[in-house]
Formats: C-alpha cells, structure tokens, sequence
C-alpha cells in the first residue's frame, strides 16, 4: 500500500549533510557560490520557520587541494591532511559568508571519531551544539580532517552526519550528493535500475542495491549512506537521501521531488532514553530528596541542591541510578560531574558550584534530556 511519506516541515532539528562534489566545481576546483546560495536561502526558510538547522559540509580536501594547485589523482593521508587545513579556512568562510548574507550566523564546529564515540566528550560537544542552536546559529560540522589519522577517523560525512544527528537528537537526516537516492540495482551492475522511493528497514537486500560507487571528489559511495542509514534510524532520526544536483535542494525535496527516504520506527529522544535506560551499565548511585524526586517526576532536570548522597566511582557521562532516600529507584541518567566532583557539589546551590570547584560546572547534575524516570513510557 502507498504510504505517505514525511515532509520537511514535519521535522524540528535536521541535520543537512552537503558533499564536496555539490561544493567545489570539478576539475576547476571552485567553491559553486550559486548553488550554495540557492541552498542557503533555503536553509534559511526552514531557520525562519524555527527549525534548528546544522550542516555537516564536505569539501575541505577538495577546495585546499585547488588552493594549492596540487595535481589531480588520489592523495596520501598526510597530503590529504595538510590539504584539509588549508581548506577548512576556505569552506569555514564560504559558509559563513553564505549564510551570513541569508541573515544566519554560521559556527563551525570540527569534530574527530572520539568527539562522538567517547560519552564524556560527547557531552562536550553535543552541550556546545545545543548552545549554538539555542543562539539560532547554524553549526557547521565537519570532521576535523588534520588531526584525524587513518585508525580513528570517519574518513567519509556520510557516517559522521548519521552520528552527528543522533547525538543532536535530530529527527532528520538530508544526505545531499550526487546521486537521486537508491537504485535498486548498483550502478555498474549495468541493469535498468528504478529509484526506491522509501525504505522501512535496511535489509541484506537493500544493502546489496548499493554496491561500491564514489566519485573522486566524495568518498562515501552508495554503501557509506547505507551505513548512515543504518545509524541513523536504529536511533529514531529518518533519513533521505536526494541529488543536490539541482538547485534548491531543499525545497526539491519538500515539493516531492525524487528522494529516498529511510524511515525509523523510533523517535530520537525515546531512542536516546533507551539507551540510556537498558544499555548503558550504571556507574553510580545518586540518592535525591523527596523534593527532587517531585520536579523530576514533572519532568524537571536534577539540580545539585536535591541529591544528598553519592555512591560509587563514576566519570562524567556515565550512567547513574537514581533513588529516593528509602532506596528505591526513580530513575536513571548521565551525569554531569564526575564521582568526585559530584560529592562536592551535592546539596549546594547551583551558584555556589564554581567556588567550590573553582570552574564553572553545569547547572544540572543530571540534565533532562539524559534523564529518564522508571516507569515512564520511555523505558
Ligand atoms: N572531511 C572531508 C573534507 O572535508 C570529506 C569527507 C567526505 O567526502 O565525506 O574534505
């Protein structure tokens, strides 16, 4: 049975991922200041409509290896690398200016594999996100190619927007490149191959439709999206992929035009508080008062002020149990401080928190959105 499929303005936090071949002109090598600026008034439709908009863009290989005039064909990973710093300047002030003219303030934030594997900094990263978007600023993503070596590196934008917007909470994914979506034969397969216009779950069947494609300018082919794909849903964001071939990108997806969507079962934060409750192995307890116990039921974060013992070892970003003062557990969260810290800050007022830890620490030990109460819908 045909099924409606979502639209853009059913979405309130996407993350668009922009490959370099829809950026830097090949083999000229020239940033296509056109069509990043079709592409930007149409983010900025979106960012008007209250949308919190990020955008993971490639392109920083290929527009330093223009400015430096380095010849054509494959470069080695430190080439590659140094290419990448002097690219990343360009791209940074390409999008700025961008989207600086569309009346967005672009911040770019560069992110390696343990920036959003590792929960402590992911954390980091994910509060400075939140900050960004919170000032209506886009952040703009990238992987932070010049320290990233070959062992720990994504290597491809694909997987890193999938990680990107599940750590963001986001509920969309827009994968632009240069292809209309998944065909359901590979493309050297030399078969007529028909456009799939929605996938519900990644099947073996589905991963084999992507074969092994790439251009030269982008390195995830068909199986990286698919990869994406499969990260992103498994934690409630949907994903489409549409060819940025064709000036607004966006809006072409929003009127209908040809796209692969990849649908999830889940949505981000019901995923997120899952994880949180089933997967993670609590580290830690946090005994809270009766008062504490009553904001967290209607649905408020966890102060300092109500926790009145720390139990356990923990790092900031681990999982925590919390209990009442008679033991019994209202629920789990990351926490914000680690065991130590912790210990010091229970009981005091939020102000009071950096003279005694003579740094400025979060308001909340455990935020909300890393909190999830037992028993309700959530786990
Ligand atoms: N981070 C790389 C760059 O900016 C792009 C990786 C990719 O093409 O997916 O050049």
């Amino acid at each position: 049975m045909p099924q409606k499929l979502p639209a853009l303005t059913d979405f309130r936090r996407i993350v668009v991922k922009v490959g370099s071949s829809l950026l830097v002109d090949s083999p000229a090598g020239q940033p296509r200041a056109d069509w990043l600026d079709a592409l930007a008034e149409d983010i900025a439709a979106l960012h008007r409509d209250k949308r919190d908009i990020l955008v993971v863009s490639s392109g920083a290989i290929a527009l330093g290896r223009s400015v430096l005039k380095l010849p054509r064909g494959a470069l080695r990973l430190e080439e590659s690398q140094a290419a990448a710093a002097v690219g990343q300047i360009a791209l940074a002030r390409l999008w700025a200016e961008t989207l600086g003219r569309h009346g967005i303030t672009a911040g770019q934030v560069l992110v390696t594999l343990g920036d959003t594997e590792e929960r402590r900094r992911y954390l980091n990263a994910r509060e400075t996100i939140d900050k960004l978007l919170e000032w209506r600023s886009v952040p703009v993503i990238n992987e932070n190619d010049t320290v990233a070596t070959n062992e720990i590196r994504y290597g491809d934008n694909d997987r890193l927007a999938a990680r990107v917007a599940t750590m963001v909470s986001a509920d969309l994914l827009v994968l632009l490149s240069d292809v209309d979506g998944l065909y359901d034969a590979p493309p050297a397969s030399g078969r007529t191959a028909t456009l799939v216009p929605v996938v519900e779950r990644i099947t073996p069947e589905i991963a084999a439709m992507a074969g092994a494609s790439g251009s030269e300018l982008s390195r995830g082919g068909m199986m990286t999206k698919i990869e994406a794909a499969r990260i992103a849903t498994s934690a409630g964001t949907h994903m489409v992929i549409a060819s940025g071939h064709r000036d607004h990108a966006l809006m072409a997806i929003a009127r209908g035009g040809p796209c692969t969507w990849f649908l999830t079962p889940a949505n981000p934060v019901t995923a997120r508080k899952k994880w949180i409750a089933g997967t993670l192995e609590p580290k830690g307890v946090l005994y809270i008062d009766s008062g504490a116990v009553a904001a967290l039921r209607r649905g408020k974060s966890l102060l300092p002020a109500g926790v009145r013992r720390v139990d356990g070892e923990f790092a900031r970003g681990d999982a925590v149990r919390i209990r009442d003062l008679d033991g019994e557990e209202i629920g789990r969260g990351l926490v914000a401080y680690d065991s130590g810290d912790a210990m010091q800050v229970i009981g005091r007022s939020t102000t009071d928190v950096k003279m005694i830890l003579g740094f400025d620490g979060r308001s909340e030990i455990v935020h909300r959105d890393d909190l999830v109460i037992s028993g309700s819908e959530e786990r």
